[in-house]
């Protein structure tokens, strides 16, 4: 666990790389601290980054300003200060922990700048995306899962709109490309603007969807109240919206949310796991536990829970693990829902460059080898139908020994998978309730309307 002095910003257990006992807490640790020029010339980004930087144990003395003048050297050292030596870590402290954090201002315009100019003369290698990330030059929402290219790629979600002021994680999960490689963390302080700018524009221009995840690009949002205070400022701005928002975490630093105004706006997602996966390809998230006993706390607080098992990695002894953690999360909690996904996105090779082959069930991991050929191309790869299947009625019929009532539905599956289960689901492909949907409501409901009529089960008409 990290915390960021007194009784902020905490990371749950701790992972195989960083053995630590109990409870213990530990601090984020980034290699340096970074500053665009511009957050000094806005009070309230000044704040919040000195409420930030207080928490970590430094100061504004310790920030390295970004200019015009050193951006290509800040550039150029941003790719290679992180990963540390092995021998800078500090006993219990993962390595992710100790990424650079650079502070910015997120460009709230709806269209990007092209930087072409700003990027002529410098070397023809230079990342273009650091560029973009120190200039807070991010998309500051993006859609995800449109009804379209769901029908292309044969998968069953909801479409959304997503928003981001924060790019980069510190949990450093193997099956995440960004989390596992990713050099520094983005984050955005120009938070009011963005709430007063951003959020209402988007909610205009997609007045169906009810409920938005503020999920930042592989970052971990949560991680960094209250003093961040994102949450805050976007519970009541949905608020003023008869709107919902969602974060999205596999932290479980929740205590913050018992002093939100306006908790009532808000929905938690956790992305749980069993305790061999977090400790074994987790190495920042804590023990998989502390994920329920957090969803219990949330519960206290009157702001509704839903869990995904997702990724859902089938290592040795699958079965025995997440059934104990199905047991757990049902034993000390209320989730609204649970859904299933089992890990896919890619090809057994490139699972293969981010977790240990070995740590996979064996039987499992020659069927992927066998099906390689088929899967190639399938975003529900590299495990076969009849893997995944196996693995989800296992599941389902492990929550159904404690739970007859929670609503269950698989997460981004393909349309076969969904025709399959959905008795044993208790769902309809077309109208499930599930995690993060735009459309869930708080008390398992859907709102559905002629601009998301129904899931990307189907096309829209
Ligand atoms: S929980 Fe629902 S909306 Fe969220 S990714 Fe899964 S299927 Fe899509």
């Amino acid at each position: 666990m990290w915390q960021w002095g007194g009784n902020v910003l905490r990371y749950g257990g701790v992972g195989a790389s960083c053995v630590k006992e109990g409870d213990e807490l530990y601090q984020l640790k980034p290699l340096k601290t970074y500053a665009l020029e511009a957050v000094r010339d806005d009070g309230l980004c000044m704040t919040r980054m000195e409420r930030m930087l207080d928490a970590l144990g430094r100061s504004v003395g310790d920030i390295e300003w970004i200019s015009e003048g050193n951006l290509p050297e800040v550039v150029e050292e941003l790719s290679g200060l992180w990963p540390p030596e092995e021998d800078e870590v500090p006993e219990g402290t993962p390595p992710t922990f100790m990424r650079p954090l650079v502070f910015t201002k997120v460009h709230t315009g709806e269209e990007l700048p092209d930087i072409a100019d700003k990027l002529q003369g410098w070397p023809d290698n230079t990342d273009e995306g650091t560029v973009r990330a120190i200039l807070g030059q991010f998309k500051a929402t993006q859609a995800y899962h449109p009804y379209e290219r769901d029908q292309e790629e044969n998968r069953v979600c909801w479409p959304t709109w997503d928003f981001a002021t924060m790019m980069g994680c510190p949990h450093g999960c193997h099956y995440c490309g960004h989390g596992k490689t990713g050099k520094f963390i983005t984050v955005g302080l120009n938070l009011e603007e963005f709430m007063e700018v951003v959020v209402p524009r988007t909610i205009a221009k997609y007045p169906w969807q009810k409920c938005f995840r503020m999920i930042g690009w592989s970052a971990e949002m949560i991680s960094f109240e209250p003093e961040y205070g994102c949450f805050d400022l976007y519970t009541r701005k949905l608020a003023e919206y008869d709107r919902y928002g969602y974060f999205h975490a596999a932290s479980s630093n929740v205590d913050w949310i018992a002093d939100l105004p306006r908790k009532d706006r808000l929905i938690a997602i956790f992305s749980v796991t069993c305790e061999a996966v977090a400790r074994e390809i987790e190495p920042g998230t804590g023990h998989a536990f502390d994920r329920f006993e957090a969803g219990r706390k949330c519960n206290e607080f009157g702001v509704p829970v839903r869990y995904k098992f997702k990724p859902m990695i089938p290592v040795h002894n699958w079965r025995e693990e997440y059934a104990r953690a199905i047991e757990r999360a049902l034993e000390v909690s209320e989730p609204e829902s649970v859904g299933f996904c089992v890990i896919m996105w890619m090809s057994l090779e490139m699972l293969g460059t981010r977790i240990d082959l070995d740590l996979l069930d064996p039987e499992y991991l020659e069927a992927a080898r066998d099906a390689a050929e088929e899967m190639e191309g399938n975003v529900c790869g590299p495990f076969p139908h009849h893997v995944r299947k196996e693995v989800y009625q296992y599941l389902i019929e492990q929550v159904r020994r404690w739970d007859d009532e929670v609503l269950l539905y698989v997460s981004t599956e393909s349309r076969e998978m969904w025709d399959e289960l959905s008795g044993e689901l208790g769902q309809d492909p077309k109208a499930f309730f599930c995690g993060c949907s735009s459309v869930a409501v708080p008390g398992r409901k859907l709102s559905l309307s002629e601009g998301c009529p129904h899931s990307t089960y189907a096309a829209l008409e």
